[in-house]
């Protein structure tokens, strides 16, 4: 009997949990921890900061589902990790103590680390949970005019969001007839074509902005808040009446003393999705170290990849899948086209880019499928 337990419930660790439930016979146990039993489906909290979705479509509750696939889940933080004894002290949950594992895959998501960006906490808006998406849907209540900045810090991998709420905003400003009113930019800590990985896909995104009167600010590193500006590492000064940042992401402060990470925290991996350095222990999504931005599918990928090689490991087989670094989302633009972008970050070939309002209605039925077949 092999006891695998996975460390965190988001896209990564659930997908995981499923996929060993069908693979591995009832004999093994699988206990899935998890900080809070709501899973959060990210993509959909612009919809949700615009009004255009209610906090209960972006969230559900995963016991009940895990549970119907004889996964044990556990509401706790996994506070320390011990790989050479194989035990994980759980604390401030519904168990405490030490857990021990045969076989572990890391699932924690990433570190938001505003305290690298000085002022963020006072004076920022993010999306990157339920909680600041509401809060910032009540401050884009209020603002009917003035200069609206968006964008990523240095560090951050997520430029999907920033894009679709700049979309957003001009769209409802549109429909108000106060588009006249507002200055909309959008600031990137390098170009959209690194933050794309790709020329075509940037070329779509800049006249699709051009469309909207969005403008666009490369190269600005924003590393200094106050009520109504940001500054950034060479002095330079943005106004803002409307503020939202992703801020600088880091690794799983869980894994960081382990020794198996890069100085940005991510665990370091194989194709296999096994951790370099240590046996029986695998890690997928956010918390791992590979190049390029840090996406759902990434992860769902990942976390069935880590679940095929670890049931093959416990039959004592070599891995059986490898993961190939794919980059596939949709930029949705709020009411009217969305922007397809597939592309192979491994590869040094163009993506396929496509826009149509087909990808908009696509994107808004995902949660929709990921809700019936999880839950
Ligand atoms: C606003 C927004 C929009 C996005 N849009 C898209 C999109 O359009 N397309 C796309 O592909 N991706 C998108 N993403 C990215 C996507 O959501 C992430 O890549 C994905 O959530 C990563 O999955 P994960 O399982 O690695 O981590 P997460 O989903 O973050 O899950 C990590 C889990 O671990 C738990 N956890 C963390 N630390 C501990 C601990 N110490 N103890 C116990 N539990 C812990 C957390 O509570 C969480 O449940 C978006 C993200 C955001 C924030």
């Amino acid at each position: 009997m092999a006891r695998v337990l996975i460390l965190g419930g988001g896209f990564g660790g659930v997908v995981a949990a499923e996929r060993l439930a069908e693979k591995l016979s009832d004999e093994h146990q699988i206990t899935l921890v998890s900080r809070s039993r709501n899973f959060v489906f990210y993509p959909a909290l612009v919809r949700l900061a615009f009004g255009k979705c209610q906090p209960a479509d972006a969230s559900f509750d995963l016991r009940h589902a895990l549970l119907n696939r004889r996964v044990n889940f556990i509401e706790a933080e996994a506070a320390h990790i011990d790989p050479v004894e194989r035990k994980v002290t759980i604390a401030h949950g519904e168990v405490e103590g030490k857990l021990p594992f045969d076989y572990l895959i890391f699932a924690l998501g990433r570190r938001l680390a505003t305290e690298r960006i000085t002022g963020f906490y006072e004076h920022a808006h993010h999306l990157l949970n339920v909680d600041k998406a509401i809060k910032f849907g009540k401050a884009i209540e209020k603002f009917h005019e003035g200069r609206a900045v968006f964008g990523q810090c240095f560090g951050a991998r997520l430029p999907v969001p920033v894009y679709e709420t700049a979309f957003a905003l001009a769209r409802r400003l549109e429909e108000k007839g106060e588009r006249e009113r507002v200055r909309i930019t959008v600031v990137s800590p390098e170009t959209v074509e690194s933050e794309l990985g790709d020329f075509g896909g940037a070329v779509a995104l800049k006249k699709a902005f051009d469309a909207h009167q969005i403008e666009l600010l490369p190269n600005f590193r924003i590393e200094s808040v106050t009520q109504d500006s940001a500054m950034t590492n060479s002095g330079d000064v943005i106004d803002f009446n409307l503020l939202m940042l992703v801020p600088p992401f880091r690794g799983s402060s869980a894994a960081s003393h382990l020794g198996i990470t890069n100085d940005e925290g991510y665990i370091n991996v194989d194709s296999a999705m096994r951790v370099i350095g240590h046996e029986r222990i695998y890690a997928v999504g956010d918390c791992v170290n590979f190049e390029g931005p840090k996406m759902g599918h990434m992860a769902v990928r990942q976390g069935e990849v880590a679940a095929l090689n670890l049931a093959a490991e416990i039959d004592g087989h070599e891995p059986v899948s490898h993961y190939s670094h794919e980059m596939k989302f949709v930029i949705d633009e709020a009411g009217s086209d969305g922007i397809y972008l597939q592309k192979d970050i491994w590869k040094d070939e163009p993506a396929t880019v496509r826009q149509s309002r087909f990808w908009s209605w696509a994107k808004r039925g995902q949660k929709e499928f990921w809700e019936l077949s999880h839950s």
